[in-house]
């Protein structure tokens, strides 16, 4: 039997949602953080699982969804200097900027590459040492230690032509602003179980204290799923806000403390611009004074080009969830996985991508 199939099985599954419909007696409002476990709450079927009063909001959890469009464009500033290759994940390639994507400057000739690991770019870095290679860092902390490392590592080879364009954001701050904001009304939140392997289940404590919000963070398979929302209903009906931990195979209250380590020696805490969010204080990370000379943005004049949203699309508000994918005009109709309007529908882990793959109609809505 594989490994996973025991987070898979179908008795389990039907016995958790029935004490799911069991405990629950009244509409409550759960969040999932992660683009993760929305892709996994679509793949299978666990809306159609919970109670209809169970309700599951996507939230700014998608790190290519997040990255704000003003970010894009210095990402396709760079791919348009003749010296430089870019170096990215392959979901932000399709993602349109304000009047081009990466994949548009590609075919017109910019030099712009597709990995699967930031060793792969300093790979790159070192065979071509005439070019300057700059990588795109997307992602929240579940990235940042691997990039930070990437930059000890050239500074270690005495690379000189290795950068990074640092967009990495946050969580709890973010999850921070959304409740500021009030926009949404929640009763508990998924938290995210790859962010949550680096960061620990205690940053999230200030969610349950300050708000009375339940918090408990989730693996990705479909009990790991159900059983957190079991636990939030739990919470949630007896009035006990708590921080829970659903996924203590791969979490602990602490976190990772040698990937920590890493992030903190080569990053600082900065401000961070977030699709649909704007800037958020302290929900960012830059390089630290003694690594900016792998900085990209100290290293090249990006142009500063007009910014403008995609007309129509409605991604800055599905990311804040106060809409889902359904609510869109372009849905399904003009915003396809193979011509998308805005990132939501580009990145593998985008709300709008999984409602669409997984087949969401409007009575899910
Ligand atoms: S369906 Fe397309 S246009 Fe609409 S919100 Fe999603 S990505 Fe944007």
């Amino acid at each position: 039997m594989n490994f996973l199939d025991q987070y898979r099985n179908p008795e389990m599954v039907r016995r958790l949602a029935d004490r799911i419909h069991q405990r629950s007696t009244r509409p409550v409002r759960l969040m999932e953080f992660c683009g993760g476990h929305t892709v996994a709450i679509m793949k299978n079927g666990i809306r159609q699982l919970v109670p209809p009063q169970v309700q599951l909001l996507s939230g700014p959890g998608c790190p290519v969804c997040v990255t704000a469009t003003a970010d894009l464009n210095k990402a396709i500033g760079l791919a348009r200097l003749p010296e430089v290759i870019v170096v990215t994940f392959g979901d932000l390639l399709k993602v349109p900027g304000s009047d081009t994507s990466l994949e548009k400057v590609r075919a017109e000739g910019g030099d712009v590459r597709v990995v699967y690991s930031v060793q792969d770019a300093l790979g790159i870095a070192q065979k071509d040492p005439e070019k300057s290679v700059v990588f795109i860092g997307i992602g929240f902390e579940t990235t940042a230690p691997t990039i930070a490392a990437s930059i000890l590592e050239a500074e270690r080879r005495g690379m000189s032509n290795y950068y990074v364009l640092s967009l990495h954001k946050l969580c709890p701050p973010v999850m921070k602003a959304l409740l500021d904001s009030k926009e949404v009304r929640l009763d508990g939140i998924i938290c995210p179980g790859h962010v949550s392997t680096i960061i620990g289940s205690r940053p999230y404590e200030f969610i349950s204290r300050d708000y009375g919000i339940a918090c408990v963070v989730s693996g990705f398979e479909p009990l790991d799923i159900l059983q957190c929302i079991e636990m939030l209903v739990k919470q949630i009906e007896s009035g006990q806000p708590k921080v829970e931990n659903a996924y203590p195979r791969a979490v602990r209250p602490e976190g990772n403390k040698e990937a920590l380590k890493i992030m903190e020696s080569v990053f600082e805490v900065s401000n961070a611009n977030w699709r649909g969010l704007g800037e958020v204080a302290d929900s960012g990370l830059r390089l630290k004074d003694e690594y900016r000379a792998f900085d990209a943005e100290e290293a090249f004049e990006i142009s500063q080009r007009s910014v403008s949203d995609p007309e129509g699309c409605i991604c800055g508000e599905i990311l804040r969830g106060i809409k889902t994918p359904l609510d869109c005009k372009l849905f399904g109709k003009g915003c396809l996985p193979d011509h998308p309007v805005g990132p939501c529908m580009v990145s593998s882990e985008g709300s709008c991508a999984a409602y669409f793959q997984y087949g969401a109609t409007s009575h899910e809505r």
